[in-house]
């Protein structure tokens, strides 16, 4: 029998219509295998973390119930994006979808390719104010509750933006393959 857990992702983009991009990606995260109950905070307007200058990003957090595994979660995750052309090009860069695992049930995993908690997930904005609207009572492991967590944390300008929440029905790339 499947063991459901449910696990937090990001969602960033700033290439390429982000909109779009945050919407396609929602619809093919809620569609991968051993995925069930997705559910989507609002988009968010946020300005470039990490000094690369480069176009404002639209951000969401999604958070899904999941039989898959941390790691074949992330491989997933890394198929959508690379469906959706993402290229690193540059360290903290421009990036058409970025999706990350912010949280996987109260597991803490530190391999050389998979942190959870998602490193730098407290001092992020466009991370927490999402995954609090979504999920207030959140405790992070090793972080403590989510709106403490947003107290502490540097609004840099964040701005909720007024738009249809996102659809995990959408589906604007015709039959999209390769759900994992
Ligand atoms: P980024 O530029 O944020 O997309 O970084 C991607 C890299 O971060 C990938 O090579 C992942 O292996 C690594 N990584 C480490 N922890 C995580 C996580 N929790 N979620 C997504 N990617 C992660």
């Amino acid at each position: 029998m499947t063991a459901w857990v449910k696990a937090y992702v990001g969602l960033g983009s700033n290439l390429d219509d982000p909109e779009a991009q945050i919407r396609r990606g929602y619809a093919a995260l809620a569609r991968l295998r051993e995925c069930r109950d997705p559910h989507a905070s609002g988009l968010y307007l946020s300005r470039p973390f990490g000094g690369v200058e480069q176009p404002d990003y639209i951000n969401a957090v999604a958070s899904i119930e999941t039989g898959l595994s941390p790691e074949v979660l992330l491989a997933a995750l890394q198929d959508i994006e690379r469906r959706q052309h993402r290229t690193r090009e540059v360290h903290w860069g421009p990036r058409t979808l970025d999706l990350d695992i912010l949280l996987y049930g109260d597991k803490i995993v530190n391999r050389p390719d998979l942190v959870i908690p998602h490193p730098g997930l407290a001092q992020r904005d466009f991370v927490l104010y999402p995954l609090c609207e979504i999920a207030p009572e959140i405790v992070i492991p090793g972080l403590g509750p989510v709106g403490d967590c947003l107290k502490s944390c540097a609004n840099r300008g964040l701005e909720r933006l007024d738009r249809e929440p996102l659809s995990a029905a959408r589906d604007d790339e015709g039959a999209v393959s390769g759900e994992t």
